[in-house]
């Protein structure tokens, strides 16, 4: 099969019934041309997966095309941007149908779930590589910055953390589990949340925000370093899921939370001002998130438990360290 057949095949949608909000022109030509929504900024993030490095080998096709494409929309959601459009890299070392069939229906799957369409993309021969660029759009002075926290805001999480390094553990089979939390834990690790919903209701509302994926620790350090501040996160404030609880080793727990990745909840920070607007949606249920912390002035992030200073085991993952 020929490099055309094989995009037409796997990779063109017929969208002429009902063309995407914005695609003047699609995959086909030289370039996407793409239109704006009126008034909005643009907000775009490109990740790269190596296999043997950011995912295993012989690794599930549906699966690892659902996860290259929600963490990317897990991008959007740290900055609060609305989804759009994405390109596709793919680097093939052979062309097989049956991967392709199932890359492709993973792909799509994650694409109608979040409303964004595959515009144009790249394929090219060499070991299996797939990139994702995500395009958004944001209301212009309302995206979700790194550095707008400052000393006194609270810090806070969405959902639960530590749950991407315990779905690892699970996975590689280094702890035991019931088939229900085991379940839980690796659809919340294949299947990331983008969290696109809260994203939108932090708007005007978090001073600062990124998604986690390298562990709390190292992503709280990122905000304060951009925003010029220090952290202290209360230990014994970290939200932990039912399937964590059920390991009943708290320890552990903690150390997945501060230094595991792969979380892909957002962390981030609210002014006490604007704390009643975020207590009221959290009152409504339409949004689930804890205070973890807060900012002080200085530099660097710390954990503190009962008032003393906490030493967390592990932490985050750094590439090419
Ligand atoms: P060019 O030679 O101009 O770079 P290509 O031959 O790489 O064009 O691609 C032809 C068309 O198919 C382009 O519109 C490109 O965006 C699209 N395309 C190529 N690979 C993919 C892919 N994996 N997914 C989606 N679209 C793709
Ligand atoms: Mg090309």
């Amino acid at each position: 099969m020929g490099e055309f057949e094989l995009i037409r095949k796997f990779f063109q949608r017929e969208q002429a019934e009902n063309p995407a909000p914005g695609v003047i022109q699609g995959i086909g030509d030289d370039c996407a041309i793409l239109a704006l929504p009126t008034a909005q900024h643009l907000a775009i993030s490109v990740d790269t997966l190596v296999e043997g490095v950011h995912f295993p080998v012989g690794a599930d096709p549906e699966l690892l095309a659902e996860r290259a494409l929600r963490t990317n929309l897990s991008d959007l959601a740290a900055s609060g941007a609305s989804p759009l459009w994405f390109t596709l890299a793919l680097t093939l070392p052979t062309v097989e149908e049956d991967w392709l069939r199932l890359f492709s229906r993973g792909l799509f799957a994650a694409a109608n779930e979040y409303g964004c369409v595959l515009v144009g993309g790249d394929t090219t021969k060499g070991p299996l590589t797939v990139t994702v660029q995500i395009m958004g759009s944001v209301e212009p002075h309302l995206a979700l910055r790194r550095d707008g926290a400052s000393a006194g805001d609270f810090v806070l999480v969405t959902n639960t953390i530590g749950d991407g390094a315990a779905a690892l553990a699970a996975i590689q089979e280094r702890i035991a589990l019931t088939d229900e939390h085991r379940a839980w834990l690796q659809e919340k690790f294949y299947r990331p949340v983008p969290r696109l919903k809260e994203s939108a209701l932090l708007r005007g509302i978090a001073s600062a925000a990124l998604d986690i994926s390298d562990g709390l620790l190292a992503d709280l350090g990122h905000i304060c370093h951009a925003s010029d501040v220090g952290a202290v996160i209360d230990v014994a404030s970290l939200p932990f899921s039912a399937a964590m609880q059920s390991l009943n080793d708290i320890e552990q727990a903690r150390a997945w939370a501060l230094g595991g990745g792969d979380d892909y909840e957002l962390c981030f920070t609210v002014s006490p001002d604007a704390m009643p607007d975020l207590a009221l949606l959290i009152a409504r249920g339409e949004l689930q998130a804890t205070i973890v912390g807060e900012l002080v002035p200085g530099a660097g992030v710390v954990c503190e438990l009962d008032g003393e200073l906490y030493r967390p085991a592990q932490q985050g993952y750094q590439h090419f360290s």
